[in-house]
């Protein structure tokens, strides 16, 4: 039996099975997508999922097979669904891959993190005086090193918020500048962060960066106070990476059912970081999706067509996200004003119940108008769940929504479940595997979602303002490269420290 026939038969089923259900509930003006949702559904593709990094080299991040593996994956999961619509969207982006590391301070080995974007050195590598760098923002500019003598030598330097809004970029820039032949980063915060990233820096003005890497604080504070009581010390720092552009995807699918000017969207990021395979982060959204689109394609009877983006390259510096939104700007208005809101899912399988911020709790972070609407469906399903303690996640930029509140300055919305050590000590680590998840609380997060999208297919129209392209700016506040560099101490938008 071919494919096409199969579906014919489950469409069949399914308008039957649609029928009775209306039989059985004529009250009930929303969708029954709750019923679907179960916690073996969800952990099935997180299970998938898992397998897929650990078949490629532990990772499904993006520019490696892993990645590719999860495309034919989401897309083998909902191409044999009835009233689906499912696409790819290619796009180049900056890949990062670090080969070889390590650095020596005298003669003891000291653990050492990559950045990417962070140019090589030699094979054997850069040996030379450590100095140290300037303290506070006084890192952050050539002027900072008026009194040092940083030519040559390779500077030992704490993580700062620079004035560039980077923690990476910025001292490596003032380093680099001068004359610093490597900068090794002492981290600014007692955990570890899984590394980082030069961002634009070190994609743009590589010539201006030098070979960089990162070392925990209590590393950094020992060997500052061994350099401050000795004369000179001598520090071998070795690293090499490629650095290059790589082409990858984000993966959509849309129910054909719905008005096409008026489009709800849900995004979820299909990469995982190098580190790991990105279960909860965000192997928990991507089944989140999947799972509410194969219930959602079971029904023809509703007002919005419903959007699901699962992006490409996030890890990256939310690149899948931009590029799309982008594109939709520049290749039709019309397209962008169709999209009535979006709602992102990051990181929603194990720590508190966060909902993102419509509220304005904190001003300078909160949604675009009609946010306040998506805020208080997701609070209200909460409630009726039982559940009153949630958290207030501030739109921080550091996932895709950042393309939508910034330069679409889209209604936005969504569920977060934190990722500080406390809520997820594997963020962006090895241990982010199918071991790494919740069950209750990923599934009480689908059930709430389902609970809104199946409100948001029957009256999303009414319920949210609808905003016009015409009214946006052009500047992309959120989608630039420094707003990844803020993940590493900004947890998914809660806000740990600046
Ligand atoms: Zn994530």
């Amino acid at each position: 039996m071919s494919i096409l026939s199969v579906k014919a038969v489950v469409q069949a089923c399914l308008l039957f099975s649609a029928v009775a259900t209306a039989v059985e509930s004529p009250n009930s003006k929303y969708l029954p997508l709750e019923n679907d949702i179960t916690t073996e559904g969800l952990i099935s593709n997180l299970r998938s999922l898992d397998a897929i990094a650990n078949a490629n080299g532990g990772n499904r991040a993006f520019g490696l097979p892993g990645y590719k593996a999860s495309v034919d994956y989401v897309v083998s999961q909902v191409s044999p669904l009835p009233n689906a619509k499912v696409w790819t969207q290619d796009f180049a982006a900056a890949f990062s891959q670090f080969k070889s590391l390590s650095l020596k301070v005298g003669e003891k080995r000291i653990n050492i993190s990559s950045l990417q974007f962070s140019p090589s050195t030699s094979d054997t590598g850069v040996s030379a005086p450590l100095v140290l760098g300037p303290t506070g923002t006084d890192a952050c500019s050539a002027q900072g090193y008026e009194d040092i003598d940083a030519k040559g030598k390779i500077v030992l330097v704490t993580r700062q918020m620079c004035p560039d809004q980077t923690t990476f970029a910025g001292v490596v820039r003032a380093a680099a500048a001068a004359g610093a032949a490597s900068v090794i980063i002492v981290n600014n915060v007692p955990y570890d962060i899984g590394g980082g990233t030069l961002g634009a820096f070190g994609q743009k003005e590589k010539d201006k960066a030098v070979p960089t890497g990162l070392i925990s604080q209590a590393d950094g504070q020992a060997i500052a106070a061994q350099l401050r009581s000795e004369k000179t010390l001598t520090a071998t720092f070795q690293h090499t990476q490629i650095n290059e552009q790589r082409v990858t995807q984000n993966v959509f699918a849309e129910t054909t059912t719905g008005d096409q000017n008026s489009v709800i969207m849900l995004g979820a990021h299909l990469d995982s970081v190098q580190a790991g395979a990105g279960i909860n982060d965000d192997g928990s959204g991507v089944t989140l999706l999947l799972e509410i689109f194969k219930s959602l394609s079971k029904h023809t009877t509703f007002k919005n067509k419903i959007r699901f983006a699962w992006w490409g390259a996030e890890e990256s510096g939310l690149l899948g996200s931009n590029f799309y939104t982008r594109n939709l700007k520049s290749q039709s208005g019309a397209e962008a004003d169709n999209i009535l809101a979006y709602l992102n899912f990051d990181m929603i399988a194990r720590g508190y119940f966060g909902i993102f911020d419509g509220s304005g709790a904190v001003p300078a972070y909160k949604g675009p108008p009609g946010s306040e609407v998506l805020h208080k469906l997701f609070k209200d399903a909460f409630t009726e769940r039982g559940i009153n303690k949630t958290v207030i996640e501030k739109f921080a930029g550091n996932s895709d929504y950042g393309s939508f509140v910034g330069t679409l300055k889209k209604p936005s919305g969504g569920l977060h479940t934190g990722s500080s050590p406390k809520e997820d000590s594997c963020y962006h680590r090895k241990c982010d595997d199918i071991n790494n998840v919740d069950k209750e609380v990923l599934t009480t997060n689908a059930l709430i979602t389902a609970k809104v999208i199946a409100q948001l297919a029957a009256e999303g129209e009414k319920l949210i303002p609808r905003t016009k392209l015409a009214a946006v700016d052009n500047v992309n506040r959120y989608a630039d490269v420094p707003a990844i560099e803020l993940r590493g101490q900004q947890c998914g938008g809660h806000v740990l420290e600046v």
